[in-house]
């Protein structure tokens, strides 16, 4: 069977051009680009690179995105106040804190506090619900980046068996939600779930977003499966692999995304839209 690899890198920079263009077409008509405000507190390595690689992606779309780093011992009164801040600055469409935040910080607090207009990450309770309704709303990035890369890659989700591994509210549950909205039916996987093997072999789309190297193995899967692999994970070698055994499921799938190089360019693609997405939500114009 021909299997195609799911090339989120290579997609990402096709939606990088597309929303360089989308957003000089912006601020020809508004005036202004849209903004995107990522706070990082302290210094957290991966964090740094996280909010490097989206304040960068921002910039080469022409994406207003300022430079918002607070020290490791910010107290939470002192974070609140930026987000009230950020709330109010008519230059900013987006906020995005990264996680994790230091301990001293009560995260609920800080991300409800986002204006549900600016959460461009998807984490507020307003358009969680939202969500559930089946209302347009800012998603979460990473599932919605999932969609669109079925989408740009023709595969159909309609009455599609799409079985999600995995119900944390970053990934598996709003996957659960957009794939539902698409008219697939959805089974979700979690670590009590009795008889994986027996759920994710259903499956015609299989969603691995476990937090555990290879998973998911070819005992998992039935021939011509869709997989789409979210885990990052480091290996003892510290290298970075996903979820999925690749090298076992590859010849079994009709479609796979590798790791890296599938969702995680997905993700900070998804990112821009919903910035995107948020700035025409503010001026008044129609977004997808
Ligand atoms: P969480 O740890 O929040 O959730 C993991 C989920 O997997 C939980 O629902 C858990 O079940 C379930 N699980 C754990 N062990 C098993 C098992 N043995 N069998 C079945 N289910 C199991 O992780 P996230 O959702 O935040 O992230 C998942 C992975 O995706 C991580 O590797 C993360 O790094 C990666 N990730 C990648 C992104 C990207 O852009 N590529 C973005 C976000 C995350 P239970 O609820 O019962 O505990």
């Amino acid at each position: 069977m021909a299997t195609t690899i799911l090339n989120g890198r290579e997609l990402a920079q096709t939606l990088l051009k597309e929303q360089t263009e989308k957003v000089a077409e912006l601020v020809r008509k508004k005036g202004r680009p849209p903004g995107l405000a990522v706070v990082l507190v302290g210094e957290d390595p991966a964090s740094r690179t996280y909010v490097g690689s989206k304040r960068d992606s921002c910039r080469k779309a022409g994406i207003y995105a300022p430079d918002i780093n607070l020290p490791v011992d910010t107290p939470q009164s002192v974070i609140e106040e930026k987000i009230d801040q950020l709330n109010r600055d008519p230059r900013v469409d987006g906020i995005l804190v990264q996680l994790p935040l230091p301990k001293q910080i009560v995260k609920d607090e800080i991300l409800y506090r986002i204006d549900p207009g600016k959460d461009v990450d998807g984490f507020h309770p307003v358009n969680v619900g939202r969500l559930v309704i089946g209302m347009k709303t800012l998603a979460p990035c990473t599932p919605t980046g999932i969609i669109t890369l079925l989408d740009r890659y023709g595969l159909s989700i309609a009455g599609k068996h799409a079985v999600v591994v995995g119900r944390s509210l970053i990934v598996g549950k709003p996957m659960a939600l957009l794939l539902l909205a698409r008219d697939a039916t959805v089974t979700i996987c979690h670590s009590r779930t009795h008889d994986l093997q027996g759920e994710t072999r259903r499956a015609d789309i299989l969603v691995a977003a476990i937090g555990r190297a290879h998973a998911i193995t070819k005992d998992h899967v039935k021939p011509g499966v869709v997989v789409i692999d979210v885990g990052m994970n480091r290996n003892a070698e510290g290298k970075l692999v996903g979820d999925v055994d690749f090298q076992g499921v590859f010849p079994l799938s009709s479609a796979i995304t590798p790791v890296p190089g599938g969702v995680g360019p997905m993700t900070i693609a998804t990112l821009l839209e919903n910035t995107i997405r948020a700035f025409c939500l503010h001026e008044g114009l129609p977004h997808p």
